[in-house]
């Protein structure tokens, strides 16, 4: 069976996206492009082996009858309006995170999925599908190392465009850190609180990098992420969980190490693309074996909700520099499992 899948949104990611949907994955068609800017969609379209459709709206991807199922990679204030779309037509969409970018937008989209009675919707976070993301919770969740107490976090980019806010080091980068966090522990974030460290000296006036965010989840456990978007050496992830009777870390990702002259080292992605791209293969292979089986998986609209508005709360804690409690709806029975 192949699913025919429209895209919405051929900026960077959507195009990765296709060419992965279209080159590396299996049991999956691109049936359907657009993009507000539609020359971009019609080039992206051309050079694609199936000719898809080019449509002029969102709203038309979604209603075509040849699509069974949407990937929505658009800027994040669009996701809303097209999730809901593919919720009302009963089409599996996997969104880009964010799901959306206020709680009450993230909640219309739950109180709209809910009312179907199933599960439609898959958000982005593909941290989930990273092999050593996976090992970790794997320890984690074994207790044989003991209960976790502490998880340390660094979130390390190159560099940043000049459009890049403080506010996109919390909505942008240390998103993914939340959400692997809530997955990690199972657990919600009860209160975030954001530092700032002294200012790089490669950061522009008046934007404040790199921030150190705590999130303590409501078990007690504290995650610290150092998020740094002006790294300069690289595309750096690190994580390490302390428990009770040992640690647990991800390893380089650098595949071979190199030793040599008293030396030794390897090398550091370049970027998020090059760290995470079988991760975000195994993502999209995931979701599209689970539409082929007349349902979804991965990361759920709660977890979209629950990212988005720890992403709010750790704004406020920038702001206000104290700490501040994360206040969410109640989960929904669609989400107990998820
Ligand atoms: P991008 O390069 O700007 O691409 C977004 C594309 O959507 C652009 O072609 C943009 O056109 C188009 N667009 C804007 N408004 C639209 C609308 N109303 N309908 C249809 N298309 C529209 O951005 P990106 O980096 O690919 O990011 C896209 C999404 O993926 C964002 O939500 C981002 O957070 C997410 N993302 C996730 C990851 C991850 O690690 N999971 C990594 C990167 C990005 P214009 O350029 O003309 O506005």
């Amino acid at each position: 069976m192949t699913i025919d899948v429209g895209v919405i949104g051929v900026g960077m990611i959507g195009q990765d996206h296709i060419r992965r949907l279209t080159h590396v994955l299996s049991g999956v068609r691109v049936a359907a492009v657009t993009d507000v800017d539609l020359d971009r969609a019609r080039t992206v379209a051309a050079d694609l082996p199936d000719s898809p459709t080019v449509h002029d709206s969102g709203e038309d991807l979604i209603a075509d009858p040849r699509v069974d199922a949407v990937v929505v990679t658009s800027w994040g204030p669009t996701h809303e309006g097209y999730v809901l779309a593919a919720i009302a037509a009963g089409k599996q969409v996997f969104c880009e995170k964010p799901l959306a970018t206020t709680e009450e937008a993230c909640s219309r989209i739950v109180d709209a999925e809910v009312a179907t009675g199933r599960r439609l919707v898959s958000v982005g976070f593909m941290r989930r599908y990273d092999d050593q993301y996976r090992a970790m919770k794997a320890v984690v969740t074994g207790g044989e190392i003991g209960s976790a107490l502490v998880m340390h976090a660094a979130h390390r980019n190159p560099s940043v465009p000049d459009f890049f806010t403080s506010d996109m080091i919390i909505n942008d980068s240390t998103v993914h850190d939340i959400d692997v966090a809530r997955w990690m522990f199972d657990d919600e974030i009860a209160a975030v609180t954001v530092l700032k460290p002294r200012v790089s000296s490669k950061a522009r006036d008046g934007f404040h990098d790199p921030l150190l965010v705590l999130l303590e989840m409501a078990s007690g456990v504290i995650v610290d992420v150092e998020a740094s978007v002006n790294a300069g050496f690289g595309y750096d992830i690190r994580g390490e969980v302390v428990c009770e009777d040992g640690t647990v870390e991800l390893s380089e990702a650098a595949g071979a190490i190199v030793k040599g002259a008293g030396r030794f080292g390897g090398r550091v992605p370049t970027d998020w693309r090059e760290r995470f791209v079988r991760a975000f293969d195994a993502e999209l292979q995931a979701w599209i074996d689970a539409v082929a089986a007349g349902g979804t998986t991965g990361p759920s609209a709660w977890d979209g909700y629950a990212a988005t508005v720890a992403c709010e709360t750790g704004l406020r804690a920038l702001a206000s520099g104290v700490r501040e409690p994360v206040t969410m709806r109640e989960r929904p029975d669609l989400y107990k499992e998820s």
